[in-house]
């Protein structure tokens, strides 16, 4: 029996998991209780089989030319990191993968919200976008 919160609206169900003997597909047929709508049961199958996260990391900036004018670098007064998240979920085995190379990235300033800094992410289909504006 394995215990879990629905993640998937503000209500949170606990579901409560109960693996029986696998099926003609080599998975484990589920006996889901505690959810209040059929999207539970949906989120723990998932859960329990190929469970997924929305990646939020920040990505580096890319820094150049001084700041025309004033003398100072924008790194002196800009925000060092620009946040970024995945647009859908990414398999949570790849995870750690993917932050490898949303660390690794240094963006260009400019950047507005809704910028795609990695589409398409190794083919997945996972794009990965910025948070908010900066710069
Ligand atoms: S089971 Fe349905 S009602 Fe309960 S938290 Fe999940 S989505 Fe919301």
């Amino acid at each position: 029996m394995r215990s879990l919160t629905c993640i998937v609206c503000p209500i949170g169900c606990s579901l409560s998991v109960a693996e029986g003997s696998p099926g003609d597909d080599g998975a484990a047929t589920l006996s889901i209780t505690g959810n209040h709508c059929h999207r539970g049961a949906v989120y723990a199958q998932e859960e329990i089989h190929a469970p997924k996260r929305v990646v939020t990391a920040t990505c580096g900036i890319r820094f150049q030319e001084p700041d025309e004018g004033s003398g100072r670098n924008r790194s002196s007064w800009a925000p060092q990191r620009v946040p970024v998240k995945t647009v859908i979920p990414c398999p949570k085995e790849k995870v750690a993968e993917l932050l490898v190379d949303i660390y690794n990235l240094r963006l260009t300033l400019p950047v507005r919200g809704g910028d795609m800094v990695i589409p398409n992410w190794q083919g997945t289909g996972i794009d990965v976008i910025a948070v908010r504006s900066v710069g």
